[in-house]
């Protein structure tokens, strides 16, 4: 069961119940809400950390994940820097009925879902079941089959309509941040966007010979997929991992990255329809590509079931259970993130190129909350798309990616909270002579 509400919170709803009009500080525990986080990986972390720290919003906080050593742990670690008391509990986030009976016990204004992709139907269904919002970070993803997409979350968009409830979908970085930089340009840069290419840069080391910066399995099943992009009106596909170049990042420099499919560009294609191309792409190693190769020749990536000793394993699960887990690596973690969306399109009747980023230091990361830089850049975005729902800057019935939202709100945030962003107008575009 969980803990009661604190005594002082308790007290402040029985005071607000009576007739007498509340007083200053009463109105404002009246603004705080409740927030369930599901997830105690390297990014639930974070976003506990986060909510932490703006009680004025997340009033009560409950940690719930299927271990609960992990919430334990973290909300330890809350208690010593940021002096603050969050509740803690265990749960199966795939069996709806016990989600929706805790979210109700506890009382949860809205579900901060980062627990794995294969969720995300289960958290919905228990969020309508129980009259919550909810938030995610990435979109959901069958266990059987390497492909995501909308269409499941967006099949959702009647009922929690009906239901008077918002569903925020891809409040990380990327998903997330890289919409709201797409949105913000589109609101104060461009009158049209022809070419958006969303380039991520992890320039950290951890000092081990191959580990992957979240989850293991969902980080391999995106990386080993086939490349995909988006041009003149329709998909294009590209061997995995076979279209590379290097770009120079801000604050790191020359690096060489690849084109991956990534799940942005499904919504950010269909909500700007004046784009001619969308591409994504990420940074890797030599160091990781070689470990990666030789892990896929060996069939140690795929997620068939194979028989071992007379029971069923899926190879890629049984890699993860053997790789460094990713909430491990924060204290071993050195040098900087930098995720960008590089645009171009046409302002006043003129062509404009245009940059907005954010570098992250995993250092940094570490000191504050204990995780390293890209659970932290997926973390923040997760606690302030909360945030503007609660705070009815988002809140509207309906299933919405980030993009079709105000971005104004979400950037200053982004700011106060711990990724500040840059922009810069170019006078060229580096990826325009690129073609997959
Ligand atoms: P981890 O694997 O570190 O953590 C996942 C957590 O979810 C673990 O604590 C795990 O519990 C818990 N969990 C798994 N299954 C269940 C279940 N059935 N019920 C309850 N809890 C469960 O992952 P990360 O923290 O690295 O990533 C979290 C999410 O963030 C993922 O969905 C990932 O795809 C997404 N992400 C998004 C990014 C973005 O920019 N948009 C970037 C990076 C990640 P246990 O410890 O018991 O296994």
């Amino acid at each position: 069961m969980l803990p009661s509400a604190p005594k002082h919170i308790a007290a402040t709803h029985r005071q607000l119940t009576a007739n007498s009009p509340p007083t200053h500080r009463q109105l404002n525990f009246q603004h705080m809400k409740k927030v369930l986080i599901i997830g105690a990986g390297g990014v639930g972390r974070v976003v506990a950390h986060k909510c932490a720290q703006v009680p004025e919003v997340f009033g009560e906080i409950l940690l719930a994940s299927r271990t609960k050593r992990k919430c334990d742990d973290i909300a330890a670690d809350i208690l010593t820097k940021k002096s603050r008391t969050i509740q803690t509990a265990a749960i199966d986030a795939d069996d709806v009925k016990a989600t929706a009976a805790l979210i109700k016990s506890f009382g949860a204004d809205i579900v901060i879902n980062v627990a794995l992709p294969y969720q995300d139907l289960s958290i919905m269904d228990a969020c309508l079941e129980a009259g919550c919002d909810y938030v995610d970070t990435a979109n959901y993803e069958p266990h059987d089959t390497a492909k995501f997409e909308y269409s499941w979350q967006w099949a959702y968009q009647e009922r929690f309509q009906k239901a008077g409830l918002t569903a925020l979908l891809g409040s990380g970085f990327d998903p997330g941040a890289t919409n709201v930089y797409c949105a913000h340009a589109a609101k104060h840069h461009f009158d049209e966007i022809h070419t958006l290419d969303i380039v991520d840069c992890n320039a950290g080391s951890n000092g081990l010979p191959f580990a992957t910066n979240f989850n293991p399995e969902i980080n391999i099943r995106e990386v080993t997929a086939k490349g995909r992009f988006w041009k003149d009106g329709a998909w294009h596909e590209t061997d995995p991992i076979s279209v590379g170049t290097t770009f120079d990042f801000p604050g790191v420099g020359e690096k060489k990255m690849y084109l991956l499919y990534h799940e942005e560009l499904e919504s950010l294609s269909k909500h700007f329809p004046t784009a001619r191309q969308m591409r994504f792409w990420m940074t890797f190693s030599d160091n990781y590509l070689t470990h990666l190769r030789v892990l896929e020749n060996v069939g140690l990536t795929s997620i068939k079931p194979v028989t071992y000793e007379g029971r069923e394993i899926i190879p890629l699960q049984f890699l993860k259970a053997v790789l460094p887990d990713p909430g491990s690596l924060g204290a071993k973690t050195v040098g900087k993130t930098c995720i960008g969306d590089l645009i171009t399109g046409v302002k006043d009747g003129n062509v404009k190129h245009y940059f907005v980023w954010n570098a992250c230091d995993h250092e940094e990361c570490f000191r504050e909350t204990g995780a390293q830089g890209v659970s932290y850049t997926t973390g923040v975005p997760a606690m302030i798309g909360a945030k503007m729902i609660l705070e009815g800057k988002w809140k509207k019935p309906g299933v919405w990616n980030m993009e079709q939202n105000d971005s104004d709100p979400f950037m200053d945030d982004m700011n106060k909270y711990g990724l500040p962003w840059q922009e810069k107008v170019l006078n060229h575009n580096p990826l325009a002579g690129i073609d997959a």
